[in-house]
């Protein structure tokens, strides 16, 4: 299987890059970065710390996706809907990791995965996937009177804010409940703001450092707490997740599918 990493300078990218080529049955077809990247024309192996490998990364997406079978794209959310319809016009999979995508961003996505396979995870992590498969059902077993808050922590460079993983996090506590996370979310808090508000969902992050990430989910009672943490100690999770995905990816239907699908652990799976 050939696979072929966007973004491939990037902290996710290099990982990627790594994983493809210590996984048995994969090829790596190529990188490719952002143009002007100052890693352009570099050997995409020997920008990860591998042996050269002939291949020199990129700006040229098209040409990559003509050559694999599986694209695995952790960039900038600006630039999914052009590597979307790039997946379309060749006909192959995308493995989707970018965070940070709006309504819109979102829209587009549910309509390219009419015609290709999508798989998109805020959290390519098996660990985390297992936790959101709880939060459900948690949630959908202690009621309102169990206030929910979610905190994460990651490094200083991260541009997004709450993480994708935080919004995973309350989405599939908000399915738990059979509400709508953006009904009930609170992102943040500052000043008075007065009590809180019955079946909220609330959000803190912080920033620093170079924490891979960490995420917890409080259900917080009258007189206990029940809580679900994560704590990621190398970006390996995300990489080995990613190419994993890939590798289900092969063969299945078009369709807009998570890492819940690929690990088997949605709820009516
Ligand atoms: P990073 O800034 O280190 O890397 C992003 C790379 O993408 C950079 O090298 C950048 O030059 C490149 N890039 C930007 N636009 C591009 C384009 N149009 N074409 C090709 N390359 C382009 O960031 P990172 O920490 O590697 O994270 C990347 C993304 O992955 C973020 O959205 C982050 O939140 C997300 N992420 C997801 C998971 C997950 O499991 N889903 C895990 C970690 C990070």
């Amino acid at each position: 299987m050939k696979v072929g990493i966007i973004g491939c300078a990037g902290r996710m990218g290099q990982m990627l890059v790594q994983e493809v080529l210590q996984t048995e049955g994969c090829e790596l077809s190529g990188g490719v970065e952002e143009p002007g990247n100052t890693a352009l024309g570099e050997d995409v192996a020997g920008y990860c710390g591998f042996s050269e490998s002939g291949i020199v990364i990129s700006d040229n997406p098209g040409a990559l996706f003509e050559i694999s079978d599986v694209i695995i794209d952790f960039s900038l959310p600006t630039a999914t809907a052009k590597h979307m319809e790039l997946a379309e016009i060749y006909g192959i999979s995308l493995i989707l990791g970018t965070t940070g995508h709006d309504d819109s961003d979102f829209s587009l996505i549910e309509k390219a995965a009419e015609k290709i396979v999508i798989v998109k995870a805020m959290n390519f992590s098996i660990g985390v996937n297992v936790i959101l498969a709880l939060t459900e059902k948690i949630s959908g077993l202690l009621n309102e009177d169990y206030d929910i808050e979610v905190f994460e922590m990651h490094h200083k460079h991260k541009i997004d804010s709450p993480s994708g993983t935080a919004i995973a996090l309350g989405e599939a506590a908000a399915r738990g409940r059979s509400i709508q996370l953006d009904d009930v979310s609170i992102k943040g808090r500052r000043g008075i703001t007065g009590t809180r508000k019955k079946g909220a969902i609330g959000f803190s992050s912080l920033r620093g450092g170079e924490v891979v990430g960490d995420h917890s989910i409080i259900f917080a009672g009258e007189s206990e707490r029940v809580e679900l943490s994560h704590k990621a100690d190398s970006r390996r999770i995300f990489s080995k997740g990613a190419v994993l995905a890939a590798q289900w990816a092969t063969g299945q239907k078009p369709g807009l599918y998570s890492m819940l699908d690929v690990l088997g652990l949605k709820k009516d799976s």
